[in-house]
């Protein structure tokens, strides 16, 4: 988030196939929940071309990389490491450590798809788990983004989108970012015109 260090998102593993839509959805939640940037594996290119696509889409400041060797990234990051696994310890008991030291430092939050290595336990300066029973890397990933920004990514803004989302009770509104901004359009008649909203 733009408050705070950078915040990078490390997807560890991709069988391509089987994990498609699991890691699109690793780099979209760390988009969307204030992460600012994710590595995705060299064999997840589909993926990364359609985070790449929503960020061109709905705006960032995001990055999307692709790496050969998530090892390799781990082993080379300078700052602060958290592995969200189900081994781990509670999000509720390191959250306030973790948030300290994002104060002072760059973190790298892992998450993985196939089984990780032992050393990313050892390299871990936190082995987090988002309850201690086996779930999903997303589900992981937005809960304990949630505890590391308190909620304060909810309000972020898109100030690159070239579209907005306008929020509705009811049906879906899609607008250019520029008629976003002119608050004549938004909340008149015309605010029936909708689009959809993704892809
Ligand atoms: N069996 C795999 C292993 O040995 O690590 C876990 C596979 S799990 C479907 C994929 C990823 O989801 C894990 O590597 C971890 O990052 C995340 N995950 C699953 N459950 C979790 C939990 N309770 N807390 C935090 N992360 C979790």
């Amino acid at each position: 988030m733009q408050d705070s260090h950078e915040v990078v998102v490390l997807r560890f593993g991709h069988r391509p196939g089987r994990d498609d839509r699991m890691t699109t959805h690793v780099g979209l939640t760390a988009r969307a929940l204030g992460a600012d940037r994710v590595i995705l594996p060299d064999n997840a290119t589909q993926s990364a071309e359609t985070v790449a696509d929503i960020t061109g889409r709905f705006g960032g400041p995001f990055a999307i990389e692709q790496r050969e060797s998530q090892a390799a990234v781990v082993r080379n990051w300078e700052g602060s490491v958290v592995h969200l696994t189900m081994y781990g310890l509670p999000v509720q008991d390191v959250q306030n450590d973790v948030r300290a030291d994002l104060k002072t430092d760059s973190l790298l939050i892992v998450v993985g798809g196939e089984k990780v290595p032992f050393e990313l336990y050892e390299r871990a300066d936190w082995n987090v788990a988002v309850t201690n029973q086996p779930h999903s890397e997303v589900a992981g990933l937005a809960v304990f983004l949630d505890r590391l920004f308190d909620g304060r990514e909810l309000e972020q803004s898109w100030p690159d989108a070239d579209r907005h989302v306008i929020p509705k009770a009811t049906g879906k509104k899609v607008v250019p970012a520029d008629a976003a901004d002119d608050s004549e359009t938004v909340g008149t008649p015309s605010d029936s015109n909708t689009a959809d909203s993704s892809r």
